[in-house]
């Protein structure tokens, strides 16, 4: 069930979680209320998620994953992958990666709630906006992708939090860096 609360930049955005908190509320930093170490590894996570999902969909050449030094700028990470095919659902599954991989990552943690899954949700908005760019894609197909990105994190679950500790620390990876450390291949640019 989708609750059709939430807008960003106008436009109604349905999260799979059910706000609680008025919309004024809706900082997504503010709304995770993670302390300064929990939060940077939530964005870590993120951008890893992303990054092994290019990886194991097989489906694009990962150029760098990075996270900012500066977490309280709008974009806070970045992934620079170029598909092959930018309709695929692997690409698809790359996009709903990063939101994905904080919400098992706040379960295995112990932190989830819903509140921190609704912040998961929107600081993915980048993402669901370039996957619903994808012709006839819609947030109700996009929610239906979910269950098989689980499916990817869950069996590289290992990967995605080493990744996400080797950028806390560099802040910068290649994607043939990536690559070494999770030993899944880095295709060649398309
Ligand atoms: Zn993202």
């Amino acid at each position: 069930m989708e609750h059709n609360v939430i807008t960003i930049n106008g436009q109604p955005y349905p999260t799979r979680n059910y706000p609680l908190l008025p919309i004024a509320a809706y900082g997504s930093r503010d709304l995770y209320n993670l302390n300064d170490t929990q939060y940077r590894t939530s964005v870590a996570i993120h951008e890893a998620g992303h990054a092994i999902a290019h990886l194991a969909g097989g489906n694009a050449h990962l150029v760098h994953v990075s996270l900012a030094d500066d977490l309280d700028v709008e974009v806070n990470g970045a992934v620079e992958a170029w598909s092959y095919d930018r309709h695929a659902p692997a690409a698809v599954i790359a996009d709903c990666a990063g939101e994905r991989a904080v919400d098992m990552w706040l379960h295995i943690a112990g932190l989830w709630t819903d509140e921190r899954a609704i912040a998961a949700e929107i600081a993915a908005h980048f993402d669901r906006a370039l996957a619903l760019a994808v012709p006839g894609m819609t947030h109700a197909l996009l929610r239906g992708m979910h269950d098989p990105t689980d499916d990817l994190l869950a069996a590289h679950w290992p990967s995605v939090e080493a990744v996400a500790e080797a950028l806390i620390t560099a802040r910068h990876l290649t994607g043939d860096q990536v690559a070494h450390i999770t030993g899944l291949p880095n295709r060649e640019q398309p």
